[in-house]
């Protein structure tokens, strides 16, 4: 469920018409909904109640510090895999002590940086990472929380790109030689051990990957407790699929993945994390773009716009689909017709869907990628020196511009020519 809805003709994020945000400030750009960013959230943590628990929105999905801290402002706790991320939830006014820092290859200095402005735990994945942390940590005169990111080698049948928990993905350490890396956890003076970590891909619309994985977490934990660690916190990762076109895909309910939850790890005593990205954000954003010219190839239309994949990469990279609609609403009974739905950059993968079926477009007319939210911004480049997307957040019949469209001068002033030229 989302807010983008035809109100009167024109689709509108809850009480906003997106055609009246690109008149004022152009296209293309991001636009996200408060109350479906703010539903999301809630689905996870009455799914999760009552056990104790913290939803930790996983930024890297979308990392605009306006979204951070509508979130944050609920009770969301962040999983940030970045200083940079770091960084944009303090931004955002988060405390350290709700921030998880996940990822394969920190670095010393972003240790630091975290281990300086306070945070709740590290996600670990690998033993030169564990021992690097603890002798920062100990340099520094503190301790670090740590959970151990364990690869249970299930597979999650997603994309192979966002799948991260077979063994031959580079995540985190077999489950197999858990025992052996938390006894020499618990022996490294920096680092305290409170957890177990676990995150096996993106993208997941069946639940059994996750029960697999998770199953396999609690017998760690009894295994582990029995070994003499503290473990009181499970951190369960996140990678609950969305539905990205709307009449063929069902993924589990976020009350169903919180059951599952209560079912695997519920009755361990410990608290729960989970580190939620696209379910929250995904289906809370579209992409607006204007049609630039529509061209009559040889047994095909092209529909060219000015959004391209600089600026929603997720179809050249993924192969994925996303649900493109009219902005103004077609008239009931409109016949279809086939586009191939491309951009302006200079390569063929710069499309976004082959013979999709369309009303009649013409010149001008804007269209609205949904579910677009999650990795859409975020991984958004200015290839072609196409000045990076814009983002604007709506609120009631209220909208603000969280990122600005910047100008060419802007971008032009980051380059620097030395004095020999
Ligand atoms: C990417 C990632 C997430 C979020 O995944 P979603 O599919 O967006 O829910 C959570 N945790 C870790 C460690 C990740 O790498």
């Amino acid at each position: 469920m989302d807010h983008f809805l035809y109100r009167s003709g024109t689709l509108h994020a809850e009480d906003v018409a997106l055609s009246d945000i690109a008149q004022v400030i152009g296209t293309p750009f991001y636009c996200y909904s408060t109350a479906t960013l703010t539903r999301h959230y809630q689905l996870f943590t009455e799914a999760l109640s009552p056990l104790p628990h913290l939803v930790c929105f996983a930024i890297k999905s979308l990392s605009n510090v306006a979204v951070l801290k509508t979130l944050g402002n609920l009770g969301a706790g962040m999983d940030v895999v970045s200083a940079g991320e770091y960084m944009r939830a303090k931004a955002a006014g988060v405390p350290g002590d709700k921030i998880v820092f996940s990822g394969v290859g920190k670095t010393r200095e972003e240790m630091r940086i975290a281990l300086e402005g306070g945070i709740r735990q590290f996600n670990v994945e690998s033993e030169p990472e564990m021992r690097a942390l603890s002798e920062v940590a100990s340099s520094m005169g503190v301790i670090a929380p740590i959970a151990i990111r364990v690869n249970p080698d299930v597979d999650a049948r997603t994309h192979e790109k966002i799948a991260t928990g077979k063994s031959e993905n580079k995540f985190g350490i077999p489950i197999a030689r858990a025992s052996e890396v938390y006894a020499e956890a618990a022996r490294l003076p920096g680092l305290d051990v409170v957890g177990i970590d676990v995150h096996i891909g993106s993208q997941l619309t069946e639940l059994s990957p996750f029960e697999q994985a998770y199953l396999k977490v609690a017998d760690l934990t009894h295994r582990l407790r029995a070994e003499g660690h503290d473990i009181r916190r499970l951190d369960l990762g996140g990678g609950l699929g969305i539905p990205y076109a709307r009449n063929n895909e069902a993924p589990p309910l976020p009350t169903d993945y919180g059951a599952l939850i209560k079912r695997t790890v519920g009755d361990l005593g410990c608290e729960i994390e989970i580190e939620p990205g696209r379910l929250i954000s995904g289906n809370s954003g579209v992409l607006v773009s204007r049609v630039i010219y529509v061209k009559n190839g040889e047994g095909r239309d092209f529909l060219i716009l000015d959004a391209a994949m600089n600026d929603l990469v997720r179809p050249s990279m993924y192969g994925a689909h996303h649900d493109i609609v009219a902005v103004e609403e077609p008239a009931a009974g409109t016949e279809q017709q086939p586009y191939d739905v491309v951009g302006p950059v200079c390569e063929t993968g710069d499309t976004f869907a082959k013979a999709r079926p369309l009303p009649p477009l013409a010149e001008g007319d804007l269209v609205a990628f949904r579910s677009a939210g999650a990795y859409g911004s975020v991984m958004a480049s200015e290839y072609n020196t196409r000045p990076l997307i814009p983002e604007v957040l709506v609120k009631g019949d209220h909208y603000a511009v969280i990122r600005a469209r910047p100008t060419f001068e802007e971008i032009l002033a980051r380059d620097t020519v030395p004095e020999w030229l």
